[in-house]
């Protein structure tokens, strides 16, 4: 629908236009049009007023028993005070110097109310209050019809109440009667869907709850098929693009032959796949999954070895800079000495001398240099490549779609493009936010690799918890090392973490959550812990100045620190395979991918791994049985899967789309799994070639997406 574009001031009036836009971000009729009711009342349904959460903008049916007027103590001025009821619980409304109302406000009356529920001495009031008041008259013959009429309740501000944006969408809705169709009477019958022209009508003004029920299962078709035409579209593009040829040669074999060990079955493949990707004459476009030691840079220096055999060039892209340098340090050693010379191995981050930098800058443009890992910094405009043929993105969730291109666009030819990422997705979430890649997948960790256990300990268990630092002990006896993970810094900095807020998962309204814990708090309580005593006891978090992250990382790495208290700066990259115990405190402050991949940094030596999660939530809650689904497996893509059940896909897609795709609307990935593979199958049989009419409507939807980002 955004194909609709008339301007929503030319439809509307100033006020009203002025207000779409500064409160929704709305400037056209399409835009508008898409702002889809949250819910559905009815006239002839009370809203249950005791289900109704306190503190949050609310809008419920209710009815009007009684309107009495006081004068105010000690002020001059009078409150009128209109007590609504759902039947058996009633609500108070209080309006200042505003007796006039009295006269619309009248007992029996119903209508719409607005506001924030608060509780004041046993009584529901409505803050800020708000309503609109059903106008026709009951004409008993139409009763029925009357009391089943859906009402559609919209996300509203208080400047715009979900009547006036009601309202609104009327106007434009008489305004713009020739939306077009995009997609063609065949295809709309097969799958049982009204047109997107009724169901538009219909979601706005619904008729009886079905009229709103078939139009939005018609929109959410209309809006996955959107989406998987625009993902595979990009597909077609790629296809038609032409870039360079690459086929492994000597390099790969040296590199192949020096190895330490053998490629895991996965490697092989999913080589494979990547060597006939880069001989193909068209980039790759490929996302490699795979959890943290998986193997997935084995797999990237290959590709990278296959491209430089034609003295092509790699820039390898990592999120920070202590994983661009991590990255650096592993790839060389992985090369070694020969290899790292022959390809003129070369690092750039913000934090290169101006001097490095200069050089680096002559080698990439040069060709000299046909490996360069780096940061943002490769972004930069200075940049320039000889020929660059590969770009890796490790992390690919922490870069924007924008920034993938700008590294891109600095290939002569289209560059392949190799996407790593240590969160596995779900396959429905993958298609969704991914659908424009190839996919790959690592699933086996490399032999060798230890196993790790999982257990959930209850914070309220004294006995057992001072088990866990007796263990935490017993592993440094041995001469291993300790991670203890917090969810906080310190102090009254803490924030909910945004990823857990999810309906589910929020407190009770009313409870405090108690704050958890901080890590330079427990870093000075395990100090004093006797069975901690002998221990040499680091602090790492995102706070501290880099050169002295630099500093307890090295000395944690060598071993002359034994419990390393951190914050979930060391989730990605950390390698110390001496430590073989980690503690999270409140582990339900994290989200189970997160967890998962925390624990990675464990079991990563000869020895095997142990991952203790305290937490004080309830047993029995939802929050206790994500710790426990996590103690239960450890298969990340399990995992994943759970997880997306668990959370919802709000979060994850958030995290993963950043600077991406502009949201989903009506879609839900895990509710309506089976609708979006349906569209992506139909959407596959309209590709290559799109009607006019389908092209128009996915290239505006491209444009919305590169503005919102
Ligand atoms: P990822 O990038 O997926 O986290 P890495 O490629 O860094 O994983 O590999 C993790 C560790 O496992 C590295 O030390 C690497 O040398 C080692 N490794 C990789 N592939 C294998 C293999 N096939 N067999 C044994 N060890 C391997
Ligand atoms: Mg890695």
């Amino acid at each position: 629908m955004l194909i609709e574009q008339t301007p929503l001031d030319r439809l509307l009036g100033d006020r009203t236009a002025r207000a779409l836009k500064k409160h929704f971000g709305y400037a056209t009729a399409g835009e508008l049009l898409e702002h889809y009711p949250r819910r559905y009342s009815h006239r002839g349904e009370l809203t249950p007023l005791a289900s109704v959460p306190l503190g949050e903008p609310v809008t419920v049916v209710a009815e009007v028993v009684s309107v009495a007027d006081r004068r105010m103590r000690g002020r001059s001025g009078s409150i009128l005070e209109v007590t609504v009821t759902d039947g058996s619980a009633t609500l108070v409304l209080a309006f200042f110097n505003q007796a006039w109302r009295r006269n619309e406000l009248k007992p029996g009356s119903r209508g719409l109310f607005s506001g924030k529920i608060a509780s004041y001495r046993n009584q529901l009031q409505l803050a800020h209050p708000d309503y609109e008041l059903f106008q026709d008259e009951i004409d008993p013959e139409q009763a029925a019809a009357w009391a089943e009429l859906p009402i559609p309740i919209y996300p509203a501000v208080a400047a715009m109440t979900t009547w006036k944006l009601q309202r609104a969408i009327e106007v434009v809705l008489q305004a713009v009667d020739s939306l077009p169709e995009l997609l063609d009477a065949e295809l709309l019958a097969d799958h049982g869907l009204i047109s997107l022209r009724e169901a538009v009508r219909k979601v706005h003004q619904p008729e009886r709850d079905v009229d709103w029920q078939r139009a939005r299962d018609s929109l959410r078709f209309h809006e996955a098929m959107m989406l998987q035409l625009e993902l595979l579209s990009r597909r077609v593009e790629l296809a038609k693009t032409s870039s360079s040829k690459h086929t492994p040669g000597e390099l790969l074999a040296e590199f192949d032959s020096q190895l330490p060990f053998q490629l895991t079955g996965g490697q092989i493949a999913v080589g494979r796949q990547i060597e006939s990707d880069l001989a193909a004459g068209n980039p790759m476009h490929r996302l490699l999954q795979g959890e943290v030691g998986s193997g997935k840079t084995v797999v990237a220096l290959r590709a990278v070895l296959t491209v430089a055999q034609s003295g092509g060039q790699s820039a390898v892209l990592a999120p920070t800079e202590v994983l661009a340098q991590q990255h650096y340090q592993s790839m060389i050693e992985l090369l070694g000495l020969d290899l790292t010379k022959q390809l003129g191995v070369r690092l750039l981050t913000g934090q290169t001398a101006a001097a490095e930098r200069k050089r680096v800058l002559l080698d990439l443009v040069s060709g000299k240099a046909r490996l360069v890992i780096g940061t943002h910094a490769l972004l930069s405009e200075g940049v320039e490549f000889y020929d660059l043929a590969l770009v890796v993105i490790d992390e690919q969730h922490r870069f924007g779609v924008g920034q993938r291109e700008t590294l891109r666009a600095k290939g002569k030819t289209a560059p392949h493009t190799l996407v790593m990422t240590a969160t596995p997705i779900p396959r429905t979430l993958a298609i969704t936010v991914f659908g424009d890649l190839e996919i790959s997948a690592l699933r086996e960790l490399p032999a060798g690799r230890q196993q790790i256990s999982t257990h959930v300990v209850a914070f309220t268990d004294a006995k057992l918890l001072a088990r866990v630092w007796q263990r935490v002990a017993e592993e440094v006896g041995r001469g291993r090392q300790a991670f203890v993970v917090c969810p906080r810094i310190e102090g009254e900095d803490y924030e909910p973490d945004t990823e857990l807020v999810t309906d589910q998962l929020l407190p009770e309204i009313g409870s405090e959550p108690a704050p958890p814990a901080a890590a330079t708090e427990i870093a000075n309580a395990l100090a004093q812990n006797p069975a901690l005593s002998k221990l040499q006891i680091g602090l790492l978090h995102g706070r501290l100045p880099a050169e002295e992250k630099q500093r307890v990382m090295t000395a944690f790495a060598a071993g002359d620190i034994d419990l390393l208290v951190a914050t979930t700066v060391i989730e990605v990259g950390v390698n110390v395979p001496n430590a073989s115990v980690m503690v999270v405190l409140d582990g339900d402050r994290f989200g189970l991918s997160q967890l998962h991949q925390l624990r990675g940094r464990v079991g990563r030596g000869e020895h095997s791994g142990l991952c203790l999660l305290v937490s004080a939530s309830e047993p029995d809650s939802l929050a206790m049985r994500r710790l426990e689904a996590l103690a239960s497996t450890t298969d990340g893509f399990e995992l994943s899967e759970l997880d997306l059940e668990i959370r919802g896909e709000g979060d994850m897609l958030g995290s993963l789309q950043s600077g991406g795709r502009s949201s989903l609307k009506l879609l839900r990935v895990v509710r309506d799994q089976e609708l979006i593979q349906q569209a992506r199958v139909a959407a596959e049989k309209l590709l290559p070639e799109l009607t006019p009419k389908l092209k128009a409507a996915l290239e505006l939807q491209r444009l919305a997406a590169i503005s919102e980002s």
